[in-house]
């Protein structure tokens, strides 16, 4: 609960705060030079502070000391650091007054809320306004039930309060105007012969041009010589003048003229006016209907709008509004409705990982047997990472519940030394182990890293692939039946052929995304509840909280002393040659290479290079005395296994391939990754195919070639890599640059789909939600309280059975 705060304190603190923002505003704009003579009044503002402090709760006055602290800090630095320094104390500044501004009033509203939900779950042809000819259309969109449309929220606001002046607007500005559209016409430009539309409008101060290049006769017919509109757009340089291109245009007649309007993608059967008139009948009509579902508390920590009054102020902005807020999705109401969102999505979350925790488990203490004697036979010490996650593994074993961990470490860290001793530590208390892979080949180098450990302790372990012969098979069936088998790895072979163990304990899965959810539970039905996933794939922590949320996380953070580092260049499409030059020196001594196609075969577009094509060319051509091989996805898995085979075998020299070399592979001989179209990569993927080489003592290159023809942005988020050599630093930026959905690709997440939040801008409201979740919990462990009970329901249906699923897998 928040502390009421007496109204004569919040008031003197507030005005004390807003006196402070001049000086902090003018220093964070300032160059070095006047911030060397600006001098601060910070002890006045001290003197004053001490008369409200002792009156603040504790969350505030701690705020208010930190800013002090941070306002001397700003005093004391150089003036080159001023400006960044005034800027954080704004910051500061800025949520101590969000602080002190009353909590806005909550309505919690959950009275009949099945019932509720129930009606708002019924088809979008319940809205007024909306017949089975617009329900189809909006179908279309992915708007099926009323409530889809009351969550299909405006992707822009126009401010009609200011509207711009077509003689006053100047390039960049994003403007809206209101005039008369004076001329339209079509014109046949360039050798192409290729038909535009121009259009002018006029206003009260001058005229503007207006240029239309698709769809030209759609709006020829459309729009209205002698009408008066709306026009939304962005100004630009154009031939003669400026103008706007492609601009959003709104009868003035029928449109509304005052206020911040919402603006909504929308079928093309529907007018900009005529979408915005549906959804405001809708949210008047409906929105009462939504249940606000969080409990006081925790809006009036997170203060927090209710979800009817939400809805109102997005579509129906108040004309008092931030409308810059609104259009960012930073406002109050964007905000709360994201809030529910997430706390939903994380309360599921915590839930589930509860479930798994509360299943029967095996209590596998420290016998101080077979670990102990690994420890002393590893040639080399273990990273203070390694040591830490494994303690963090230990803990989990020993505890009688199961295990649900990840294990997230870049390529080379010490994955699977980590979950070799995990391993022990199941045999050490007599119960066996199951490792497996994604394909045979990795199954194969984990057995090779593995089995002379576990041989050397006289201890036994097995292969089981589908290659593994029949004879072979049986012997290991047997084996693992009666238990004389301590440790199988293996690939999915090890899930489908009804092996059946005497008592396994524990069951590591690698690169456990390419598996999927539904081997997680198959490998769960082998009969353990013990379960450490490996991955290599970088996921940045807010990520990691939705997509893992409902395991528990440890990371490989650091690399085993002597590492190298790989030498990262950047060349341009026409230094090729001395990529090539590179490459050749280092088959030259004796080292291996990869280079890397971004596509299989050849493409429509010229620019880009695929590997069938080039590792014939390259064969015949620049390598035509090495001995030159191709992997790509679309080969059949034997015939894939044979080439990795050969190239670990050295057989194979150059390797030109797809990113199927992404994951896993590890022949510390190779020394030089080249990728080719390196801009159509992520930054993620780039790095892990780095880590494909510098696995041995040489020193390794990463040659990335790329053609910045399409813009220099790929050059910028390229140089990324030259810089840093962090996985989860680099899957961060790599986030940032392109947002979630690029950045989990086509991965299967087995997540519910997000309505509103979008991870990346609302990652600390994520922060948030989680912790809001996890209070919950901690009071409530099983929601079964009565104020628990609309949580409940609110559950059941945005996770519409998967809290369920989770108990099988
Ligand atoms: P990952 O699975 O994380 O890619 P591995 O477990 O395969 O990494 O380890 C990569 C290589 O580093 C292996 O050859 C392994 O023996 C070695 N290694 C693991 N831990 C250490 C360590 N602490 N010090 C030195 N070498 C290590
Ligand atoms: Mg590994």
């Amino acid at each position: 609960m928040v502390t009421p705060l007496p109204e004569a304190i919040r008031t003197d603190l507030r005005a004390l705060l807003r006196a402070f923002r001049p000086p902090l505003e003018f220093l964070s704009l300032a160059s070095p030079d006047t911030a060397r003579r600006t001098s601060f009044p910070v002890a006045s503002f001290r003197e004053k502070c001490r008369a409200v402090e002792n009156a603040l709760p504790e969350e505030l006055r701690t705020s208010l000391g930190r800013l002090l602290r941070e306002l001397d800090e700003l005093a004391r630095v150089a003036p080159a650091e001023k400006g960044s320094r005034a800027r954080h104390c704004l910051e500061m500044v800025e949520s101590l007054e969000k602080a002190l501004s009353p909590a806005p009033a909550y309505r919690r509203s959950v009275e009949r809320i099945e019932e509720r939900l129930e009606a708002l779950s019924r088809s979008v042809q319940f809205v007024r306004g909306v017949g089975p000819r617009r329900a189809d259309a909006l179908r279309k969109l992915g708007i099926a039930t009323v409530e889809d449309l009351l969550y299909h929220l405006p992707f822009r606001y126009e401010d009609r309060r200011h509207l711009a002046r077509a003689r006053d607007v100047r390039p960049g500005d994003v403007v809206t105007l209101r005039g008369k559209l004076v001329h339209l016409a079509e014109r046949v430009v360039g050798r192409a012969r290729r038909k535009i539309l121009e259009g002018v409008l006029r206003d009260e101060s001058g005229l503007l041009p207006l240029t239309w290049y698709n769809q030209v006769a759609y709006f020829r017919t459309r729009l209205r010589p002698g009408t008066e509109y709306f026009v939304h757009g962005r100004v630009e340089y154009g031939a003669g003048g400026v103008r706007i291109v492609h601009p959003e245009m709104e009868p003035v007649e029928g449109a509304e003229t005052l206020g911040i309007l919402p603006v909504y993608t929308k079928p093309s059967t529907l007018s900009v006016a005529a979408m915005r008139k549906l959804l405001g009948r809708a949210v008047r009509d409906w929105s009462e209907t939504v249940p606000s579902a969080l409990p006081e508390e925790v809006a009036a920590r997170y203060r927090l709008l209710d979800l009817p009054t939400a809805l109102r102020e997005v579509h129906l902005p108040d004309p008092r509004s931030d409308a810059e807020r609104l259009g960012d999705f930073r406002s109050e109401a964007h905000r709360s409705i994201v809030f529910d969102e997430l706390f939903f999505l994380q309360l599921g979350m915590l839930l589930r990982r509860r479930a798994y925790a509360a299943e029967p488990g095996l209590a596998m203490p420290d016998r101080g047997t077979w670990t102990r004697r690994l420890a002393e036979d590893l040639p080399f010490p273990l990273t203070g990472a390694q040591k830490r996650a494994l303690a963090e593994i230990y803990e989990d074993m020993a505890r009688p519940a199961p295990m649900h961990r990840l294990l997230q470490g870049d390529v080379g860290s010490g994955k699977t030394i980590v979950a070799l001793f995990a391993a022990l530590r199941a045999i050490e208390n007599g119960y066996q182990a199951a490792f497996m892979a994604p394909t045979e080949l990795l199954a194969e180098q984990h057995y090779r890293t593995v089995a002379p450990f576990l041989e050397r302790l006289g201890l036994r372990a097995v292969l089981l692939t589908g290659e593994t012969s029949r004879k072979e098979k049986e012997a290991t069936l047997a084996g693992l039946e009666s238990g004389d088998i301590h440790l199988v790895v293996g690939t999915h072979a090890l899930i489908q052929e009804g092996v059946r163990f005497r008592a396994l304990g524990l069951g590591v899965i690698d690169e456990q995304h390419r598996f999927g959810v539904l081997q997680r539970a198959a490998l769960r039905r082998l009969g353990t509840p013990d379960i450490l996933l490996l991955t290599a794939t970088p996921i940045p922590r807010t990520l990691a909280l939705t997509l893992y949320g409902d395991l528990d996380l440890s990371f490989l953070d650091e690399m085993p002393a002597g590492r190298q580092q790989v030498r990262t260049l950047l060349f341009p499409e026409s230094r090729r040659p001395e990529v090539y030059d590179l490459v050749r020196r280092e088959l030259d001594l004796g080292h291996q290479g990869y280079v890397v196609y971004p596509r299989i075969e050849e493409a429509e577009d010229p620019n880009v290079r695929d590997a069938t094509t080039m590792a014939r060319e390259l064969a015949r051509t620049v390598f035509a005395s090495y001995r030159v091989g191709l992997l790509h996805g679309k080969m059949r898995p034997e015939e894939k296994d044979a080439v990795m085979r050969r190239f670990r075998d050295g057989d194979v020299q150059l390797l030109v391939a797809t990113t199927v070399v992404e994951v896993g592979i590890d022949v510390p001989n190779a020394t030089v990754m080249v990728v080719e179209n390196a801009e159509r990569f992520g930054l993620a993927q780039l790095h892990q195919l780095r880590g494909r080489v510098g696995r041995g003592t040489a020193p390794s290159l990463c040659l990335l070639v790329a053609s910045f023809a399409r813009s220099d942005t790929a050059r910028e988020r390229l140089a990324v890599l030259g810089r840093s050599y962090d996985g989860l630093a680099i899957a961060e930026a790599d986030l940032r640059l392109r947002g979630p959905g690029d950045f989990l690709g086509t991965r299967q997440s087995g997540l519910p789909d997000f309505r509103v939040a979008n991870l990346v801008r609302d990652s600390s409201i994520l922060k948030e939600a989680r912790e809001a979740a996890e209070a919950w919990l901690e009071k409530d462990p099983d929601l079964s309280s009565p104020e628990s009970a609309p949580l409940r329901a609110i559950l059941r249906r945005r996770w519409s059975g998967r809290l369920e699923l989770a108990r099988t897998g």
